[in-house]
């Protein structure tokens, strides 16, 4: 039988835990040793999978998302993001949930999938996945928080670890199979990094298997009883977590749930609902929780970067002098104003995204956090309608005054420094990375920009090595090691033609060291496979 990726059909028998599951089996032999069937563990006590081999298995799937063209690292929905999982950690930690060791095996990383359709998911070894679709769909921090805290539940109560177990019994036939088609299916419909072929080979046989790769419905329970704890604890709103339930079971009872793939993964069942009526009447009845001015912004931003379509960004555009809009309430109007702003950008009609930011700016009375994402905004606007300058000088002041400046401001500033071609911004831009990635050193993007300031200075060996720390942190290993033996030979060659200063020595005998870790990595990356 034939799925192609873009048929609805297709698409409902993708669950993003399968992706989650079916891709950490590398290697048969590896699992049939740890993951006996007579070794499963019980519910919430993954104790019998080490955690550093859960981790490896995450890993082999993280290095393919961050392969994944749809994998977007956006700075500013990024610290929004982190905002509030950092937040949810602390509770979780508080609680109890994480445990140290817990925290210092796994990655505890959030990455942003470029994706329209309503969808989180937990991977083994602490990675999780959020679309973009999620982000422009809930109407609150609260409701996110509360996602998020289902899933990051899923994965300190190890119900992972479980599922490994459990999937152990399969044998390696089954599993290649499984593996290529919930590959195929996996991908979103607007990417292509899959070829049809492979799902035409597996696709039914894939789709079999789905019902025995999702979390039991014990896991859900535990999954909610814990995150609505970890959620709360952390100072978000409870009734969050009970509309964000209402909106999924809503959805769930729509026939057609093409755009809630997260449904599928964590079906309603009558005891989740039951669940949650419960903790519903312990609350003081409430309306759902105000949506703030930066949420209504983040929540635009987002559905600009899923790439809707011109059509939908026009649309978008309008919403801004729709007869409705005097009437909204400030943070809704804000984030209007932010997504036409956004939008208009989008379409290179930069006068008019001017207009949409000045009102925007023009509303007054925002949130601390919302006046700074208007600021990365503006920056954002002069740097793509080509004044690289005007987008330092809105984001250096801050820069030079504090030294805690967030990741966003930060990562805008060093692009904006790159893009004005001046070899002394350039060498700010670099000095300012190289401060922030001893701090950070598993950020590749700010590796990447490191690498174009020193091209932009013309120097190609610092550029050359900063291109393949980004792999190498991207867990690529092989085009991290062709990377380093191309520094290493521009090291040599530059030595014997008189050209390496003592400052290039000392960093060709770091390349030649980074060198072999990497080679290392590679080597042991290669047996797991
Ligand atoms: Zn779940």
């Amino acid at each position: 039988m034939f799925f192609s990726r873009t048929s609805p059909r297709w698409r409902h028998r993708v669950g993003a835990v399968g992706l989650c599951v079916i891709l950490m089996f590398p290697s048969a032999p590896l699992y049939a040793q740890n993951f006996g069937p007579t070794r499963l563990p019980n519910l919430g006590d993954g104790a019998d999978i080490p955690l550093g081999v859960e981790r490896r298995l995450g890993e082999s799937i993280a290095r393919e998302i961050y392969r994944d063209p749809d994998y977007l690292d956006d700075p500013v929905l990024g610290d929004y993001l982190q905002s509030i999982w950092q937040t949810l950690l602390v509770s979780a930690r508080q609680r109890g949930e994480l445990t140290p060791e817990l925290e210092q095996q796994f990655a505890w990383e959030v990455a942003l999938i470029r994706d329209r359709s309503i969808n989180a998911f937990a991977l083994p070894g602490g990675y999780l996945g959020v679309h973009l679709g999620l982000i422009a769909a809930v109407s609150s921090a609260d409701e996110l928080a509360s996602v998020l805290a289902h899933e990051l539940s899923h994965v300190t109560q190890r119900h992972i670890a479980r599922m490994i177990a459990q999937q152990g019994r399969q044998g390696p036939m089954v599993m290649g199979a499984l593996i290529l088609g919930m590959l195929a299916a996996s991908r979103s419909v607007n990417s292509s990094s899959i070829s049809a072929a492979n799902a035409v080979m597996v696709g039914g046989q894939a789709a079999a298997m789905q019902s025995q790769l999702n979390f039991s419905r014990d896991m859900e329970r535990e999954a909610d009883r814990v995150g609505y704890g970890v959620m709360t604890e952390a100072g978000f709103e409870a009734q969050g977590f009970v509309t964000m339930f209402e909106k999924l079971q809503q959805a769930a009872r729509l026939n057609d749930n093409g755009s809630f793939p997260y449904l599928r993964s964590h079906p309603m069942t009558t005891e989740r609902i039951a669940d949650a009526q419960a903790r519903q009447q312990l609350l003081p009845s409430k309306a759902a929780p105000a949506t703030s001015a930066t949420h209504a912004m983040m929540s635009a931003r987002a559905l600009v970067l899923t790439n809707p379509g011109v059509d939908a960004l026009r649309a978008l555009a309008e919403q801004a002098s729709a007869t409705t809009f005097s009437a909204a309430p400030k943070a809704r109007q804000a984030g209007v104003l932010y997504g036409a702003a956004m939008a208009e950008m989008k379409l290179r009609n930069f006068s008019a995204a001017r207009q949409q930011l000045q009102r925007l700016q023009a509303l007054g009375g925002l949130e601390v956090a919302a006046v700074r994402v208007v600021r990365l905004l503006s920056a954002e606007l002069a740097l793509a309608a080509g004044e690289p300058a005007y987008a330092v000088a809105l984001l250096e002041p801050k820069a030079k005054v504090q030294a805690n400046l967030d990741r966003a401001s930060r990562m805008l500033l060093g692009q904006s420094r790159v893009a004005t071609h001046r070899p002394e911004q350039a060498k700010s831009a670099a000095s300012e990375l190289v401060l922030w990635l001893n701090q950070h050193p598993r950020d590749a993007s700010a590796w990447l920009l490191l690498a174009s300031a020193y091209e932009a200075q013309g120097d190609a060996l610092r550029a050359i090595r900063a291109q393949a720390e980004a792999r190498a942190v991207e867990l690529d290993y092989p085009a991290a090691v062709d990377r380093f033996k191309a520094a290493q030979l521009l090291a040599h060659q530059m030595a014997a033609e008189g050209k390496l200063n003592q400052a290039g020595h000392v960093e060709a005998s770091i390349i030649d060291a980074r060198l072999r870790t990497l080679e290392n990595l590679r080597r042991e990356q290669a047996l797991e496979r």
